[in-house]
């Protein structure tokens, strides 16, 4: 059980404390690789890479009908970073 208070606060000291409780928007930026929405600073959950190596396998986890379908879509984004590597050489 929480004790009693000894002294009353004021609405100005009661409201000043609430004042901190508001919640940030969660920051996201753009997945290099996949361009899905990740935490910045984090590995993407989407494809498995973390600063452009692959650092899990996400495919693993996956049943054999799941796995042809993720493959599929990480093949197409795949070819968009062959693009991205190009502009970088010019
Ligand atoms: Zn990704």
């Amino acid at each position: 059980m929480g004790g009693t208070p000894t002294r009353h606060h004021t609405k100005a000291r009661r409201n000043k404390g609430r004042a901190h409780f508001a919640l940030n928007t969660i920051k996201t930026v753009p997945c290099p690789k996949c361009k899905q929405q990740i935490l910045p600073h984090r590995m993407c959950a989407n494809c498995g890479t973390y600063r452009g190596k692959q650092v899990i396998n996400v495919l693993a986890k996956l049943d054999k009908k799941e796995r042809k379908q993720r493959e599929k879509v990480l093949k197409e984004t795949e070819g968009d970073k062959s693009n991205i590597k190009h502009q970088e050489a010019k």
